[in-house]
């Protein structure tokens, strides 16, 4: 492996500042199940490492009033470990317990996911559907940005120099809501997401749908919300006819690529079907039988 410096950052603005120090060529680490594998490979070659898992301000888990709050720095099976926090997350829940395997849960991080910006990562379509923002933070100033907006194509994130993820901050449900997140993958086990999406929905008492938000994974290089599902959703009541024109509607969004695992056309077949899936199972979260 490539010959590297290393930094364990006791503070955003001790991590920050040597960030900067060494701007071209420094990587964050938090849990390193991608990084680490990436540098074996030969595929990043950083001159310097700068460990974040010390720096309390990303350590935090906190169910605020209006928000969760998951540091950039929590491994995820300390996230679904913690009684009650997930409550009204059963979307986030699947899509934590999902990530490889007990150790790799026990190392990776919410950030680690969105900052390696794979296509398939398989938090990113579900914090993307209840409507998450990354907070950036530099040692002297923070900044707020959709997780829709941060990750602009594989591999890359909108952050600078110097930048690095805070917290992730998902609203509360309001209401009659509730989330669902489902993948297919080839193995029920330690695989990738051939196709993924995740749905956040709130009905009004009557079952009419007021709120949809649908994110697709691994269909297109960076994440994409299905609008026109979405909008389709909206008003209507949630009744299987529903269910099936939006899960029709979904691929309207998608652009998927033909690779080693699927083809293109495979993916297209594939969506509608986990789109009904995950929408169906909303309905059960929220005791309507469809
Ligand atoms: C065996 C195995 C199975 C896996 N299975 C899955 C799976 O099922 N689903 C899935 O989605 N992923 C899977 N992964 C990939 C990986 O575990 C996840 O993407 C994980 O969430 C990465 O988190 P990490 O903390 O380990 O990130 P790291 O490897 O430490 O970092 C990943 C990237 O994010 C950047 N980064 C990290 N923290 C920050 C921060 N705070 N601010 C800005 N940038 C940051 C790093 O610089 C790096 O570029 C698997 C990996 C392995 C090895």
């Amino acid at each position: 492996m490539h010959d590297f410096d290393y930094i364990k950052a006791k503070s955003i603005d001790q991590a920050s500042t040597a960030l900067l120090d060494q701007p071209t060529n420094s990587s964050i680490l938090a849990g390193g199940t991608d990084l680490v594998d990436q540098m074996r490979r030969g595929v990043k070659t950083p001159d310097l490492i700068v460990d974040i898992k010390s720096i309390p301000e990303l350590q935090r888990v906190a169910l605020k009033e209006n928000a969760l709050i998951l540091g950039g720095g929590v491994p995820v099976s300390r996230i679904y470990n913690q009684q009650g926090i997930l409550s009204e997350f059963p979307g986030l829940e699947t899509s934590l317990r999902l990530i490889g395997s007990i150790q790799i849960q026990n190392r990776a991080t919410i950030a680690g996911n969105i900052g390696n910006a794979s296509p398939s990562a398989d938090l990113v379509p579900i914090l993307v559907a209840l409507e998450s923002k990354a907070t950036i933070a530099t040692g002297n100033s923070k900044r707020e940005i959709e997780i829709e907006k941060l990750i602009t194509e594989p591999g890359i994130i909108a952050t600078e120099p110097g930048e690095l993820i805070e917290n992730i901050n998902i609203p509360l449900p309001k209401g009659k809501s509730t989330n669902s997140y489902l993948r297919f993958t080839p193995r029920a086990e330690m695989d990738i997401a051939v196709v993924s999406l995740g749905v956040s929905i709130e009905l009004e008492p009557d079952a009419t749908i007021v709120h949809c938000k649908i994110a697709l994974g691994a269909v297109t290089p960076k994440p994409i919300r299905a609008l026109d599902a979405e909008q389709y959703m909206l008003g209507k009541r949630l009744n299987i006819e529903t269910v099936k024109e939006a899960a029709f509607l979904i691929n309207q969004s998608a652009a998927p690529i033909s690779d080693i695992r699927a083809s293109a056309q495979y993916r297209l077949e594939l969506l509608p079907v986990i789109g009904e899936r995950a929408i169906r199972s909303c309905a059960i979260n929220l005791g309507i039988s469809l």
